[in-house]
């Protein structure tokens, strides 16, 4: 028979087990969408045809990118009377990762074979590498935020998609809703790096185009309730048109 004081550090245990698992969860399921940026083998076919990568040169200022997906309504494709969600989530970038992970691996592999003779031995050399491997993959990581728009038209603004991102490489891998999205998306990529290439806008200039394009809809602390926000307040004066540095005075 238990006493009430096990029955009730029994349920605390239980509590905190339900919460670290719920806490993990996101943790590890974005470790695997991380494994599938550094191991493209693992990404199925239907997820290579929605990934965009968007290049850091053209998307990212410091610490932060700034992605506006193609204009049209990521649910259903409709391209006219849109509205922006926007909102900001952050990443984490890895260095090095696919590098200490075959280091990782070269230590299970000795572990396994010492473990083969000395199983206690083999066992703690296997803990102190994973130990060590994690340990390693979180120095060489750091955090990245995401400013990111999306397109709805009237008809599906209560549902917003639930979007892939990792950073890796100086690229972020964005999954769309649609193979439409992703064509266009790359179509989009393609010409801005051109422009980039030619000596056109900066990086902060094209992500001030981008940004303004969005009709500074990142708000991110509006959008810390609620993922994706609509934003109530009206699009910026027009600005400057952008002038390249090869462009003549009319
Ligand atoms: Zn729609």
């Amino acid at each position: 028979m238990t006493s009430p004081t096990a029955a009730a550090v029994a349920d605390d245990s239980r509590t905190i087990a339900r919460r670290l698992a719920a806490r993990s969860r996101p943790a590890l399921r974005q470790t695997w969408i991380n494994f599938k940026a550094w191991a493209p083998f693992f990404r199925n076919r239907a997820e290579r045809e929605r990934l965009a990568a968007y290049p850091f040169q053209d998307y990212r200022a410091g610490l932060v990118w700034r992605i506006v997906a193609p204009r049209q309504c990521w649910h259903c494709g409709k391209s006219n009377g849109l509205k922006p969600l926007a909102a900001t989530r952050s990443v984490r970038a890895f260095e090095h990762a696919l590098a200490i992970a075959a280091a990782a691996a070269a230590g299970w592999a000795v572990a396994l074979s010492i473990g083969w003779f000395v199983p206690a031995w083999g066992a703690r050399l296997g803990l102190f590498v994973t130990a060590a491997g994690v340990g390693v993959l979180l120095l060489k990581s750091w955090k990245e935020a995401v400013e990111l728009t999306v397109w709805t038209c009237s008809d599906h603004v209560g549902r917003p998609p639930a979007i892939e991102l990792a950073s890796d490489d100086g690229k972020l891998w964005v999954q769309l809703p649609t193979h439409a999205m992703a064509e266009l998306a790359a179509n989009e990529i393609a010409a801005v790096r051109k422009l980039g290439r030619r000596g056109g806008p900066s990086r902060e200039t094209s992500s001030r185009e981008i940004s303004s394009r969005a009709g500074d809809a990142q708000n991110a602390d509006a959008a810390a309730g609620n993922p994706y926000v609509a934003p109530s307040r009206s699009p910026p004066a027009d600005l400057p048109p952008i002038k390249l540095a090869g462009d003549e005075d009319e």
